[in-house]
């Protein structure tokens, strides 16, 4: 990473990580991918179950096979035959790992769902989230956050689904209604009223979508 936008990120990340700790949840810089990972783990406990919903970024800083490799139970829910049983292990797990499709400057989290088990995990549930979010994510502000949701972070995603959705053939958000759509369930979290339960570790790297 050049070393101004770094210097940049540090800087942009202190803000953010203020506007977390208004919010009630805690905030983590990590100048790089392994630092990222290093964070992540000190925040779970050897023991711990641990499941995820997706995302990207998570993978990227080489989470999941730490996890996997550890002394950690992971619930896999690709190896559940049963997709509720699935979603209802991943309720009462001590750790869900996710990472957010936008963030504001001042710590407002946007994440967007199709099945919402990612966003109702985040919301309650598992005892602790934690979140691995690139500084590529950061917003301006709620609106910008909502914007790249649904004009940068959705159209990709479709596209890696190979879902029929307008924005799979634009690029850009067209409101749809479409049954494929992936944007059923908006979550902002603004507040969180249970502290410790969700810590966001933001990246000095281009993280997921
Ligand atoms: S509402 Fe439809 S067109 Fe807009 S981002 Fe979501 S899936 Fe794409």
């Amino acid at each position: 990473m050049n070393e101004n936008i770094t210097k940049r990120n540090e800087l942009l990340a202190q803000t953010v990580i203020k506007g977390l700790k208004s919010r009630n949840m805690s905030g983590y810089y990590a100048a790089s991918k392994e630092e990222a990972k290093q964070i992540a783990l000190s925040l779970i406990p050897e023991g711990s179950s641990v499941t995820m919903g997706g995302g990207m970024s998570v993978h990227e800083i080489g989470l999941v096979d730490a996890i996997k490799e550890g002394n950690y139970n992971f619930i896999d829910r690709d190896a559940y035959e049963d997709k509720r049983a699935a979603m209802l292990a991943a309720y009462d797990a001590d750790v869900f790992l996710s990472s957010s499709n936008a963030i504001s400057q001042d710590g407002i989290l946007v994440n967007i769902d199709g099945n919402a088990n990612r966003v109702s995990a985040i919301a309650q549930g598992p005892r602790k989230v934690v979140m691995i979010v690139g500084m590529n994510k950061v917003c301006d502000d709620w609106d910008g956050a909502m914007k790249r949701a649904r004009n940068v972070a959705a159209p990709i995603n479709t596209q890696r689904f190979g879902l029929s959705t307008p924005c799979s053939k634009t690029g850009a958000c067209m409101d749809c209604k479409s049954p494929d759509t992936i944007c059923c369930q908006f979550l902002i979290t603004r507040f969180s009223r249970h502290a410790g339960r969700i810590h966001v570790i933001l990246v000095n790297d281009d993280l997921g979508f």
